[in-house]
């Protein structure tokens, strides 16, 4: 059976790997140059190791993940670096029981109600309890008004905008529940790891079609029509408004699973019932955008990940990821991450570095005054429709694996419920839709 997989992240990755280790026959067409996805690495000349567009980590207890790195034999790091808030223009510790108690910020009942919460949460040991709850409101009754205005508010409203007061207690729950103080990274980076298991993927004989948009799917009665084009990436950036006229090339399958983000499935497939397309476009996406500052000294002395919770500054979270592996891999140099998550709609999308920049300069200065002095180069990402928002409606949104049309089956990151997603759950769905359509087969047979 010749099956086809639309997209080369870390789901699709993981479905071939599986469907080719039970003996089917099978493609990926991935639209970039590389594969891995939202996990996908860059790599300047003088660096030994590439680094993710946007920031990346595992949990130590992302078991799918890390028991696919121990298969393939891949080489993983753990290292415990500090995870820090920055309020009243300080940065505090803020990732363990110790490190509350001590927050000053806070009077000690205060204190004392967030870690007693936390510890519920970590302990509790399923979401059914919460099930139909908001976050905020919850946090309020429960934590107290002082720790909702000081850490949560701020945190949920530069994560989640006007959906802050919606977010389901469900999504929160999954993020206690699920972080460990140590962190797991995959040796020289999400790339080497995404291309060591395309080698796999190949050796098995399967197929990877890098630079290979597919623009149209259409399902016949006895089998799928992949559309695609292929162009070198850079030609099409510029020839974009003659893409209609790029020559396409037909593929034919038995089945086909999409990977891609649902507005973009329901804008490529043919015949899918307006209802089905309203009701899995309906749960609303933020994007990722993502400004690397490569450094020539640190930015923060030992911090890796510091969540900003004052009020009016214009990005989320600062990750200094040389100060959760070496800077020795990146040339010495030093690699700060400046993230946000945006509505489509946001001003920021349309900005150019430089104008980001401006924006941002006053308050990175805020953190380290000398920062500009120490910077030597930028990279700017954006990762399309890469947060669903989580509101108490959304287990009723969720597609499933199935679509209306034959042959034709959907897994992309909009599934992972109700952990936040991230690349341990991609696998995760890749394995479980590899699954299914081997079952499915071995009905038919
Ligand atoms: C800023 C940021 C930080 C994150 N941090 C972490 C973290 O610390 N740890 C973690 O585990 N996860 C993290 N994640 C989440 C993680 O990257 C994703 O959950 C995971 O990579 C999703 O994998 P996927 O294969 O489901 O989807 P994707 O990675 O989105 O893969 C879909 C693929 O389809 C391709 N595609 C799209 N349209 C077409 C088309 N028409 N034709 C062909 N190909 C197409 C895309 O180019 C892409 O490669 C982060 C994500 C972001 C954005």
């Amino acid at each position: 059976m010749k099956i086809a997989i639309l997209g080369a992240g870390f789901t699709g990755l993981s479905a071939a790997f599986r469907l080719l280790q039970k003996g089917y026959q099978v493609t990926i067409f991935e639209k970039e140059e590389s594969s891995g996805g939202l996990a996908v690495g860059f790599k300047l000349a003088n660096w030994q190791w590439s680094l993710e567009k946007g920031y990346h980590h595992w949990f130590t207890n992302d078991d799918s993940i890390l028991h696919l790195a121990k298969e393939i034999n891949h080489q993983v790091i753990i290292e415990r670096p500090s995870t820090d808030v920055f309020t009243h223009g300080k940065r505090l510790p803020f990732d363990s029981a110790t490190t509350l108690i001590n927050f000053r910020y806070l009077p000690i009942i205060d204190r004392v109600r967030v870690a007693l919460i936390l510890a519920f949460l970590k302990i509790l040991p399923s979401h059914h309890l919460l099930d139909g709850k908001k976050a905020l409101p919850w946090i309020r009754k429960f934590m107290g008004e002082k720790s909702t205005k000081l850490i949560w508010n701020p945190l949920f409203t530069s994560k989640f905008g006007k959906f802050s007061e919606q977010i389901a207690l469900t999504w929160f729950w999954a993020r206690i529940k699920k972080r460990t103080p140590s962190l797991a990274y995959p040796q020289e980076g999400f790339q080497a790891f995404a291309d060591h298991l395309g080698k796999e993927i190949k050796k098995m004989g399967g197929e990877i079609l890098l630079n290979t948009q597919v623009v149209e799917l259409v399902s016949r009665n006895n089998d799928v029509v992949v559309k695609t084009t292929n162009y070198p990436l850079r030609d099409f950036r510029r020839r974009r408004r003659e893409a209609s006229q790029l020559p396409t090339t037909n593929y034919y399958f038995d089945k086909v699973i999409v990977t891609l983000p649902s507005p973009i499935f329901t804008k490529i497939a043919h015949g899918l019932p307006k209802q089905y397309t309203d009701r899995i476009t309906s749960i609303p996406h933020l994007h990722a955008q993502v400004l690397i500052l490569i450094l020539n000294k640190p930015f923060m002395d030992k911090t890796y990940w510091l969540n900003i919770t004052e009020k009016d500054f214009p990005f989320l979270i600062l990750a200094e990821h040389t100060n959760f592996m070496d800077s020795k891999y990146y040339g010495g140099q030093h690699i700060l991450y400046i993230g946000n998550y945006l509505p489509p709609d946001h001003p920021y999308l349309k900005m150019t570095v430089k104008e980001l920049l401006k924006v941002f300069d006053p308050f990175l200065k805020k953190i380290n005054p000398n920062y500009q002095l120490h910077t030597t180069n930028y990279q700017l990402f954006i990762g399309p429709f890469a947060q669903p928002i989580v509101t108490v409606d959304y287990p009723n949104l969720i597609p499933s694996f199935t679509t209306p049309l034959k042959g034709v089956y959907l897994a992309n990151l909009d599934m992972v419920y109700p952990w936040d997603r991230g690349t341990n759950y991609a696998v995760e769905l890749g394995e479980k839709i590899a699954d299914m359509i081997d079952k499915d087969h071995a009905k038919v047979k």
